[in-house]
């Protein structure tokens, strides 16, 4: 299957089975979908949603939030991942936002950049989310699921990944792509051991095709034979080398 045709069923299957997906973070303006972005790094978002409604309650803005010390948001958000950056970090963004873009979330990656906890992947999700622009944000589980599909190849960094998807996706697809590849990496094709047996697109995952295929199956089987056998011939040897260790000992007896 070539990588065309591949991509062509991804985008089929995902637009029928799920034409609209969304983040699981909650937020209600770009402001708190900031925030619950930064926060959700390296952390779950669930979590994240435990500690948001308080926190947004305390910080409703720009400039409630660039005047807080971190120490105070720090209580908000203990539980979450590094904490401590964390807090720093939203209180530098704010401060960004008040100071540099009048208290308005920029629309630009790089604008977006400039801010304290947002790199690429945050800010790709803002523009897309936020501002509808044709951008794939990357991130652990888009990374590794693009790989295992086959839609990525020989893609050793998120930027890699995100300029190959951003070859291959329709522009229309790219804001959802982004919500398919995490949600399905979430439950399906989880890090360690992805679900293959019950994964719905394993029919045009590449990953699926080198492991659980005909011939992938036979290959493993004479792996698995050619090893025992190895180990046979290993043990019948060292029998032998014992043997007549143990024979030139009796001769010198
Ligand atoms: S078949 Fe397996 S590796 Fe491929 S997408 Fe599904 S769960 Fe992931």
């Amino acid at each position: 299957m070539t990588r065309k045709e591949r991509y062509k069923h991804f985008v089929d299957y995902f637009s029928k089975q799920q034409p609209n997906p969304v983040t699981e973070l909650h937020y209600g303006n770009p402001f708190q979908l900031l925030i619950a972005v930064i926060l959700s790094a390296q952390c779950t978002d669930k979590r994240i949603n435990q500690v948001t409604p308080a926190l947004f309650e305390r910080y409703p803005t720009p400039q409630s939030l660039a005047a807080a010390p971190p120490e105070e948001v720090f209580n908000y958000i203990r539980s979450v991942s590094y904490p401590n950056n964390k807090a720093k970090h939203l209180v530098g963004m704010a401060k960004i936002l008040v100071d540099v873009f009048n208290s308005e979330i920029p629309a630009g990656i790089d604008d977006l950049q400039k801010m304290p906890g947002v790199g690429r992947k945050t800010a790709n999700v803002i523009a897309s989310v936020v501002f509808d622009a044709p951008a794939i944000a990357v991130d652990t589980h888009v990374f590794r699921v693009s790989n295992r599909i086959g839609l990525t190849t020989n893609a050793l960094t998120p930027l890699a990944t995100e300029k190959q998807l951003m070859v291959y996706l329709p522009k229309e697809t790219l804001g959802v792509a982004h919500h398919w590849l995490i949600l399905h990496g979430r439950y399906i094709c989880v890090a360690r051991s992805p679900k293959c047996e019950i994964c719905p697109i394993s029919w045009f995952c590449k990953y699926y095709e080198r492991t659980h295929t005909e011939t992938a199956l036979l290959k493993a089987e004479a792996l698995k034979l050619k090893k025992v056998k190895d180990q046979k011939r290993k043990n019948a040897l060292n029998k032998i080398s014992k043997e007549l260790a143990k024979r030139s000992v009796d001769n010198i007896g």
